[in-house]
């Protein structure tokens, strides 16, 4: 609601007066309000156009709705009511502004009422540029990253409505600025981004820093592609606009690689590498500089396909070796088995971690041959183990079967020959399925696993508690064992969950109810080994105990009985 010119005029006057008071040298932009929301006067110049873009006079041509983000409109106008309910009243708040460049930042601002005061005869609001976290949303590493990604993946696969996509955004002409300005203006451009990117999120959305100059995003349930290239759009805006790092007058641009959930995804990794694809396609676009994934772009990659090439001939060249982690009785303290992990002992990069090489390995169908090798290695390894010591308890050998390996006819006829050739136990033999590659296979795995159940091997549920339909899964196979995702391990140690307690132990309950033994996976401090002993959870496996040991270093702990 405006008022007529006359009684505008002396309003600002007063005002302006009295704001020049306050608001001299300020940081912060001081504007006044009405109690209906329509803005009287906004000072402090410098710093309005700094934040948001726009001349004061230019901000009193706006409306609250233009300037605020919708997402948060209802909270600022249930803080500006509240406010002006109570004489004095104050309020701080902060929510994400519409910039003048189009991208949204994220402001703090405190309301006061000075509806009483004869002189102002408004809510004064003071607003300023707040703190790099918007609503949650914070800067994690690759690995942390990962980890969300993995839950959101799996989440995906059980509930399919509930779509994700993640963006890989890297920043163009990096190793430029790096060359000419040095580190710490480089450091500096990327942190400007990041600050640049916060306000554009939801709280459930999910920002990472992968490398210098490499950024990853989760949109969680953004199924649909609307908001995913609106939100591209806006990321390529913001940080093209030009900046100021270390006095130097910088542009980059963003470069923006998009991987969605359509595809059925299994693990976190694989989404990361199409998104990585999809951003070496969108790098070599020219202007637009975006790209969906598309599988055909990944016949097209060439990083992709050096890689499918060499994983090939590893496989030929022996190159896969296993390594063995301890799982350990929490009531003995002894060894009672091993968790197999495939390592790619690679000539030149050294010791290659799975999370590099399994999702590729899988989606080419190379994981058949490298399941069976890793099969075979960790067999024979056990048998021989078995009958160097023969006085020793002897250990199972637990190992990962991926879906992938899972829906293949012949897996049974692999596993039982394989059992035979090594002259193992079968019942030292344990297999360790996820929900998703029973999920995916339930007939051909449930008709696969009783037939190797009668030759007494064992069956572990890996990851459980990272999806959703996990309690109904438990009774439609028969498994021996079931482990409890680190992911839940972790956050025991804190003493502040006390949910998380309660959830693992009715697990456990729930998993000898069923005649299952229990194992907690990334165990990695004496706290959380305390914590899930505690729980009735007889079995743990983690850094705590031991890392994946090379063969040597595995069969050590069983020559020496050791006690963990
Ligand atoms: P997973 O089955 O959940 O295996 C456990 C992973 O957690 C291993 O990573 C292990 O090194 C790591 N880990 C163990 N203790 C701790 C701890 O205290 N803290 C933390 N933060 N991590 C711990 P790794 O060896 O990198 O394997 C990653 C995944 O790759 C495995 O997850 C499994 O899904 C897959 N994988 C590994 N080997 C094979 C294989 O031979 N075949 C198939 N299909 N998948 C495999
Ligand atoms: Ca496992
Ligand atoms: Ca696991």
């Amino acid at each position: 609601m405006r008022q007529d010119p006359l009684d505008e005029q002396l309003l600002h006057k007063v005002a302006g007066r009295w704001l020049a008071a306050l608001s001299d040298g300020s940081k912060e932009l001081v504007a006044l309000f009405d109690p209906d929301g329509s803005l009287q006067f906004a000072g402090a110049p410098h710093t309005a156009e700094e934040l948001l873009g726009y001349g004061p006079a230019e901000l009193l041509r706006l409306l609250p709705a233009e300037l605020v983000h919708p997402a948060d409109a209802a909270l600022v106008a249930e803080a500006f009511r509240a406010v002006c309910a109570t004489p004095g009243a104050r309020h701080t708040l902060s929510f994400r502004a519409r910039h003048k460049a189009g991208r949204f930042v994220a402001v703090q601002a405190t309301a006061v009422n000075r509806l009483g005061d004869p002189v102002v005869r408004a809510v004064v609001v003071f607003a300023r540029a707040a703190a790099s976290t918007v609503a949650g949303s914070e800067v994690g590493d690759r690995a942390s990253f990962v980890e969300v990604l993995n839950g959101t993946v799996r989440r995906a696969q059980l509930r399919p409505a509930q779509g994700f996509a993640v963006l890989v955004i890297e920043l163009e002409r990096y190793r430029m600025l790096l060359g000419s300005y040095g580190a710490a203006v480089a450091r500096g451009v990327t942190e400007e981004v990041t600050r640049r990117l916060l306000p554009l999120l939801r709280p459930q959305d999910r920002l990472a820093q992968l490398a210098d100059n490499e950024f990853a995003l989760l949109l969680d349930g953004t199924a649909d592609h609307e908001r995913a290239a609106e939100l591209v759009e806006r990321i390529q805006q913001a940080v093209s606009q030009r900046m100021q790092v270390g006095g130097k007058e910088i542009t980059t641009a963003a470069i923006v690689g998009i991987a969605t959930s359509e595809r059925r995804y299994e693990r976190a990794e694989e989404v990361l590498r199409d998104a990585g694809v999809a951003l070496n396609r969108a790098r070599s676009q020219g202007r637009r500089q975006r790209a969906v994934f598309r599988t055909q772009m990944r016949l097209e990659d060439a990083a992709y396909m050096a890689l499918l090439a060499e994983l090939n001939a590893a496989l030929h060249n022996d190159e896969f070796r296993v390594h063995y982690q301890p799982v350990v009785s929490l009531t003995t303290r002894s060894l009672v088995g091993f968790e197999a992990l495939v390592r790619w002992y690679h000539p030149t990069r050294g010791i290659v971690a799975p999370s590099e090489f399994i999702a590729v390995a899988e989606d080419t169908g190379l994981i058949q041959a490298l399941g069976e090798r890793v099969l075979t290695l960790a067999c024979r390894q056990m048998a021989q183990w078995h009958r160097r010591h023969r006085g020793v308890p002897p250990p199972y050998v637990s190992v990962n079967l991926s879906a992938k390996q899972v829906v293949e006819e012949r897996i049974g006829d692999t596993i039982l020959r394989i059992l035979g050739e090594s002259e193992l136990d079968p019942s030292k033999l344990c297999l360790e399925l996820t929900e998703s590659a029973v999920l995916e296979s339930q007939e051909a795995a449930a008709s696969m696993i009783a037939r190797l159940r009668r030759h007494g091997v064992r069956l572990a549920l890996d990851d459980f508690g990272t999806g959703y339909a996990s309690f109904s899964y438990l009774q439609k196979l028969p498994y021996d064992a079931l482990k409890i995702d680190r992911s839940f391990v972790r956050q025991l140690g804190d003493g502040q969950r006390r949910d998380d307690r309660a959830i693992v132990h009715a697990i456990v309950v729930l998993a000898h109810n069923l005649n299952m033994e229990v194992v907690a996976e990334g165990v990695e401090t004496a706290e959380q080994a305390a914590v899930v002993h505690g729980l009735a959870c007889e079995y743990a496996q983690g850094y705590a105990f031991a890392r994946p040991l090379d063969a040597l270093a595995a069969e050590a702990l069983i020559v020496a009985r050791h006690r963990f």
